[in-house]
């Protein structure tokens, strides 16, 4: 239908007053949003100097809490054809300067408590910035003012929906520029493969400006008109209290990266002690929850074990990645199996090829049917995806778009795979000059760069070490300059200026250069790098 073609907004006024999102101040409707979205979408138009709409090619960053403004700030830049641009509240400033430079953003969008971070920022770029009350203080239009501001845009699914920053092996982070068409069948894949519907009530923990966040967590029941319950950051009692409330709605859906279930279940050792206590968690997480997801980095076996013992739940591990939304997910029903990522979503094709030799195909697969080529069964490859959630393009970097597909359109993902007992499993990257700590995407490279990028420092090699909370831990080796001394906690404040990701980051120090040689060596042959925990 018409409606199946709009973007996610277009179908709130037929949700009306049922609760689209709840944050910590306020519950909001889906009438609510969709009327204060339009509201805010006027003011956009004005502070531009053009008409409702307007905003077709250009891009909108905005700073928002884990609240229901994101959605309108969202909302709002698809209603004027923009390009959403969504900043983290944890970045530091010269992250965010880098990512609204680097996107060519023409306004900036400022929540309430972070007009502070971004006006400096607004002056020095010269952009217009503008400020967003509380969501519950918006102007808001009503439905027919709606019908009469209707922008003009008939074809979305080739119009850029958003931009999602990433880390890569190469130079600073990317762009993933995905088009409505892109977000779209990211989102209805899931809606369709995990049985999404308008009953559904989904606690949200995540940031938002990662796939996992915005589509698996936040599109993905605005779309089927459910609701989403938003908490401003991950908190292990918070969550759990929201697991285990009485209150309506009640949470059924839950959606996390390893580390949180392994906080979690921390916290429940330390807590959760008497047994009466643990019967109650484990019959509420059975009787009321529908799904547990995990995803963004592998779990590990010891924690889906856990977790199951304590809940009842064997968690639901896909893989999916910022360019390509979901890929391979377990099933809903039917047995999942531990340590794999199931199959391929409905629409998504896989392949996996020899390493290097693009033109080998070991493994063809889709949704329906996986083939594997006679003499090379359970042989390890890259995984290549295509299909219609692949996104568009890394935003102007033509260069690095065009090496990241071949050139038969299939996108490389640096993730190697092997096809299995009939699941496929993800067995590591292509290069170790990623790291993924907690979910996030890590590059070696660029923190080693930031690090060097210090007066006293001379070299520095970095690598992921093994953790079990974290997946990775970011391990740096430091050789200081001659004559130069600093202490840890000197370098870690330096490392935490330069990049926000870097809170779990160790550090060895080192005085001998050949070691450093040594790391780098070993880090780029695939070496264990336990030594350094
Ligand atoms: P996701 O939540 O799927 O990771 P994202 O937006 O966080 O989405 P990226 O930050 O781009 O994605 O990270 C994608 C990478 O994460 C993949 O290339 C892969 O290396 C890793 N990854 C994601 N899911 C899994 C999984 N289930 N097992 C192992 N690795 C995974
Ligand atoms: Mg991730």
């Amino acid at each position: 239908s018409r409606l199946n073609q709009k973007p996610v907004f277009a179908r709130a006024p037929v949700y009306g007053e049922k609760l689209a999102v709840i944050d910590s101040s306020d519950s909001h409707s889906y009438k609510q949003l969709y009327c204060r979205s339009l509201g805010l979408a006027n003011r956009i138009g004005t502070a531009l100097n053009s008409d409702f709409g307007g905003l077709e090619g250009k891009r909108v960053s905005f700073l928002c809490a884990n609240d229901a403004s994101y959605t309108v700030a969202q909302w709002a830049t698809w209603m004027s054809g923009g390009t959403a641009v969504p900043l983290y509240r944890k970045h530091p400033p010269a992250e965010l300067e880098y990512i609204i430079s680097d996107s060519q953003t023409s306004l900036l969008l400022a929540a309430d408590p972070y007009t502070e971070t971004l006006e400096p920022l607004a002056q020095k770029l010269g952009l217009p910035c503008l400020k967003l009350p509380p969501t519950s203080d918006l102007d808001a239009l009503s439905e027919e003012d709606a019908q009469e501001k209707e922008t003009a845009i008939t074809d979305w699914a080739d119009l850029p929906a958003m931009i999602i920053y990433t880390s890569g092996t190469t130079g600073r982070p990317k762009g993933v520029l995905h088009t409505h068409g892109s977000v779209q069948a990211m989102v209805q894949c899931l809606v369709s493969e995990w049985a999404w519907s308008r009953d559904d009530v989904i606690l949200h923990t995540l940031p938002l400006h990662h796939v996992h966040g915005v589509v698996n967590k936040l599109l993905c029941p605005l779309w089927v008109g459910a609701t989403c319950v938003m908490l401003p950051e991950f908190h292990p009692q918070k969550v759990w209290e929201m697991l285990l409330s009485s209150k309506a709605p009640m949470v059924n859906v839950f959606m996390a990266v390893p580390t949180i279930y392994s906080k979690l279940i921390q916290y429940y050792d330390q807590h959760f002690t008497q047994p009466h206590v643990k019967d109650f968690v484990k019959a509420v997480c059975k009787e009321r929850i529908r799904l547990m997801v995990s995803g963004s980095a592998a779990l590990p076996l010891p924690t889906l074990q856990r977790w199951e013992e304590i809940t009842g739940h064997t968690l639901l591990e896909r893989y999916g990645m910022t360019e390509i939304g979901m890929a391979l997910s377990n099933p809903l029903k039917g047995p999942r199996v531990p340590g794999a990522v199931g199959l391929p979503l409905p629409g998504v094709e896989v392949r996996i090829v020899m390493n290097n030799t693009i033109n080998t195909t070991i493994v063809e697969g889709t949704h329906k049917e996986t083939q594997v080529r006679p003499g090379l069964e359970g042989k390890e490859g890259e995984l290549l995806v295509r299909g219609p959630s692949v996104f568009k393009e890394y935003f102007n970097k033509p260069q690095e778009t065009r090496e990241s597909f071949t050139e038969d359109g299939w996108f490389k993902t640096g993730d190697t795979a092997v096809y299995k007992d009939g699941v496929y499993w993800i067995m590591g990257r292509t290069s170790v000059d990623i790291i993924k700590s907690g979910g996030y995407k890590i590059s070696a490279l660029d923190v080693e760069r930031h690090l060097l990028a210090h007066p006293d420092i001379m070299d520095v090699a970095v690598i992921g070490a093994p953790d079990a909370t974290w997946g990775q831990k970011v391990t740096a080796v430091v050789q200081l300059k001659r004559g130069k001394s600093m202490t840890l906690p000197e370098l870690k404040t330096w490392a935490r200026y330069c990049d926000f990701q870097l809170n779990n980051l160790c550090f060895v120090h080192c005085f001998w250069s050949f070691l450093i040689n040594f790391v780098s060596y070993y880090a780029h042959t695939n070496w264990c790098c336990g030594l350094f925990t």
